[in-house]
């Protein structure tokens, strides 16, 4: 495996993205969320930008609007007052105020301006004062306080009119405006002063209906950031009201541009200004901002909605996908690990698709070889085996020590060869049975395999006769080896209590050159160990000795047939 291949393989197992369904639907997830986020990022950022660029087209268009209505209401205004102190009845009983008409003069300027004052309903009263500014003639009626400042006064002498402060008169109960134009005589002489007052109602009216957007006003202040009227609120604890210094300065320095600001009551809003000429006043439109970003919440929710849900369907894709892959997975990997225990018997289902099918078909025929070759070992086992001791049989046995004589003659190297027999195992099988007997050569066979080294070949060599090959070993140390395995025999428990072994060891090739003759020899001596009383180790004689011990047992048989 290469360095970053661990790497990412230690970061994932850290992350708990160890498994094959884990990394599927890590994978998913990420590649659902990563485009999506983008896009909505990007797409929340345009929309946010365009709807500010909405709202700000809206307030400006509000702000001029409004600017431009005051405005030309303002003309309307002066123009029909202009025209109303044009009237020669104005000039007329004017001159005659003086003279003996005066009664009659000024009940006909009287009647002039009530006439007047009908004609627009803001009109609130209508007054003719002389050029010191005391009051001629007024329209019948409430006309509460009318202020002209002097310097107004002085203006109209020269000038065309004079638009008065906007005031709140307590007597009417109104925000209300004089305006004045000066009344001339025929060659252009001041001669006196023609004003109106009128009620803001028409404004109040009208700004309602330029309010941007619906929850966005729109306000008149005075350059001075003293409110005069807001969209739906007339009164005079609004005309006390100043907006805040910074407020009022940035939006006037930005005339004509959106400002976004705190308001008094903290909240933020984005507004504009415009200013209304002559008036001295601007129109301010300004709205909430968490309102006017309203739409772009909406949408984020929206979008979070969406991405739930998207999350949600992506999330089962991968939980089937992962399914349908970690399944043959998992189910390849439980039979490895069935395989690597031993157990060949694993089949798995051989229908799948793709690389993991490819995987299962492999692995079957891996785990079909894998029993062929068992069952051939086991069958080779099994031809060179004992079936009740589980050591070499008889066969196996002959054949290797043939090849140990070949190689010992070559190379002058001598072995041993042990040939033990139980003693009175007649007696042992008729007292307890034939299944202890076997039982107890089990054990034997047992004991025999732990004393010995692996390299020495334990077989089993005739029905209760054992023999044992001890590679590279003299007669001498092949006796000690043979002596304690006697030893440990007989003091083993076994079920019919305790049993005895005699054994003859002989050394190739002192002993004998060919299997047949080192048998021999062995089995001499252990003849000759049952002799000498059993539960004994014998070593064979040299090649004289045997000679006289093959006469003795010839002695030994032919006495004992004449007995019988
Ligand atoms: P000894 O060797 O001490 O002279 O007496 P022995 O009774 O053991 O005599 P011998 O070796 O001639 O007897 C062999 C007996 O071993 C005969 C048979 O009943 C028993 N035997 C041989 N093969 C088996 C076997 O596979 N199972 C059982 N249970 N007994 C066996
Ligand atoms: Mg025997
Ligand atoms: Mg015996």
């Amino acid at each position: 495996m290469s360095v970053w291949e661990d790497v990412i393989a230690r970061r994932a197992r850290a992350l708990h993205l160890g498994s094959v369904r884990n990394q599927i639907f890590a994978f998913a997830a990420l590649a659902t969320l990563i485009p999506t986020f983008v896009t909505t990022v990007v797409s929340y950022q345009q929309s946010r930008e365009s709807l500010t660029e909405t709202i700000a087209a809206e307030l400006r268009g509000a702000t001029s609007e409004s600017a431009r209505e005051m405005g030309s209401w303002l003309d309307e205004r002066l123009d029909a007052l202009r025209v109303a102190a044009s009237s020669y009845v104005v000039t007329e009983n004017l001159s005659r105020i003086e003279g003996r008409d005066n009664e009659k003069a000024l009940g006909r300027l009287r009647a002039y301006l009530n006439s007047l004052r009908e004609r627009f309903p803001d009109q609130e009263a209508l007054l003719v004062l002389d050029a010191s500014g005391r009051i001629v003639m007024s329209s019948s009626g409430r006309t509460g306080s009318v202020r002209l400042s002097p310097e107004g006064l002085t203006g109209l002498r020269t000038g065309e009119a004079l638009v008065g402060e906007a005031y709140w008169d307590g007597a009417l109960g109104k925000a209300t405006i004089v305006l004045a134009v000066p009344i001339r005589e025929a060659d252009g002489r001041f001669l006196a002063v023609f004003a109106a007052k009128l009620n803001l109602h028409a404004v109040t009216d009208m700004l309602p209906r330029l309010s941007p957007l619906d929850s966005g006003d729109v306000a008149l202040t005075t350059d001075q950031g003293r409110l005069v009227i807001r969209s739906r609120v007339s009164s005079a604890e609004l005309m006390r009201t100043k907006l805040p210094e910074t407020m009022t300065s940035a939006l006037f320095e930005k005339e004509g541009q959106t400002v976004v600001y705190k308001r008094a009551d903290g909240q933020e809003v984005i507004g504009s200004l415009r200013r209304v000429q002559r008036l001295r006043w601007a129109a301010v439109a300004q709205i909430p901002l968490a309102q006017a970003l309203g739409r772009v919440g909406r949408l984020r929710s929206a979008t979070g909605l969406l991405l739930a849900a998207l999350l949600a369907v992506v999330g089962l894709l991968a939980y089937v996908l992962g399914l349908l892959i970690a399944r043959p997975l998992g189910r390849l990997t439980i039979a490895a690990a069935k395989v690597a225990a031993g157990d060949l018997l694993v089949e798995l289902p051989g229908g799948g698709v793709g690389e993991v099918g490819y995987l299962t078909r492999v692995f079957n025929t891996l785990v079909a070889r894998l029993r062929e070759r068992e069952s051939q070992a086991e069958l080779e086992r099994l031809s060179v085996t004992d079936a009740l001791t589980g050591l070499y049989n008889r066969r196996h046995l002959m054949g290797t020590l043939a090849t140990e004589v070949q190689r010992s003659r070559r190379l002058r190297r001598p072995f041993s060869v042990l040939l033990a027999d139980v003693d009175h195992f007649k007696q042992y099988n008729d007292t307890h049975g034939h299944p202890a007997g076997d039982a107890a050569l089990a054990r034997i066979a047992d004991i025999l395999r732990k004393t010995t080294r692996g390299v020495d070949c334990v077989a089993r060599y005739g029905g209760e006769e054992f023999l044992v090959m001890l590679l590279e070993t003299t007669v001498g140390t092949a006796a000690i080896v043979a002596e304690r395995i006697r030893a440990r025999v007989a003091i083993e428990e076994f079920a019919g209590g305790r049993i005895t072994i005699s054994i003859g060891v002989a050394e190739c090739p002192s002993h004998g050159d060919t299997p047949e003759s080192l048998i021999e020899s062995a089995d001499a001596a252990l003849y000759e160990a049952k002799d000498r009383g059993r539960d004994r180790v014998v070593a064979a004689a040299g090649h004289q000795e045997r000679e006289k011990e093959k006469k003795r047992r010839r002695t030994k048989t032919a006495r004992a047939s004449e007995d019988t």
